[in-house]
């Protein structure tokens, strides 16, 4: 049953989750680097850091900063399993990716794919909360998820914390593809789903091993774009 009352203001809320005065907010587009999505005060193309190098995906679309109410609602589901601030969080990257890309776009996406969590986290976590947002995705733009192809075998540390250095170093060979599932990813266009991107350092190193095996396009959608704050970047 879906609430009567907006989850995040507790106005009415039309049998939506949330009212249309914090629809308007949440979805208000963003000054942001058109290449890897990171958050601008001025507006300019690119950031500082994808003039000098560049990631490896095509683009990153995200549908916000990190910041409140978005961070609380990614807490709530990663560590509560509060399958209502899922299911808000699918709904609003959705909006925000057909409000961003034609659907001449959309259609041309081969697969979703979700960041893979290390069997004994995802045991832990009892789920894993990008494969939950690519299934509300999915379900939206019907476009498949790939799922049993990338492992993530290497339990790596907590990024949080780590500087841009450490981070890629904690993730090396951190993913592999399962070997009878090569061949599914041979000129394909994917888009990796993932909740926050801070560095960019996992997604690139799983798009490292997808263009390896052939990949085309790699494009990443996900809910939050951070930035580490400039002191801790070395
Ligand atoms: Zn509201
Ligand atoms: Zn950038």
């Amino acid at each position: 049953m879906l609430p009567a009352q907006c989850l995040l203001c507790h106005l009415p809320s039309n049998d939506k989750l949330i009212c249309e005065h914090c629809q308007k907010v949440l979805l208000k587009p963003r000054s942001c680097c058109q290449h890897c999505g990171l958050s601008l005060l001025i507006s300019q193309p690119f950031c500082g850091d994808c003039i000098k190098q560049s990631h490896l995906f095509t683009q990153l679309h995200a549908l916000a900063d990190y910041q409140v109410p978005f961070s609380i609602l990614i807490k709530q589901l990663k560590y509560k399993k509060n399958l209502l601030a899922g299911e808000l969080l699918g709904q609003l990257i959705t909006q925000s990716i057909t409000r961003h890309f034609t659907n001449t776009e959309i259609q041309q996406i081969d697969y979703l794919l979700p960041v893979p969590l290390h069997h004994k986290k995802q045991r832990q976590r009892g789920f894993n909360q990008t494969q939950l947002l690519s299934h509300l995705i999915s379900k939206q733009l019907t476009i498949p998820i790939l799922l049993e192809t990338v492992k993530r075998h290497k339990q790596t540390t907590a990024q949080e914390g780590l500087s841009l250095q450490k981070r890629k170093k904690n993730l090396n060979n951190a993913f592999s593809i399962t070997p009878d599932r090569v061949n599914t990813l041979k000129g394909t266009y994917i888009v990796i789903i993932d909740d926050v991107v801070t560095t960019g350092a996992t997604v690139n190193s799983l798009c490292q091993l997808l263009l390896q095996a052939g990949v085309k396009q790699i494009d990443v959608w996900c809910i939050c774009r951070t930035a580490l704050p400039a002191q801790k970047n070395r």
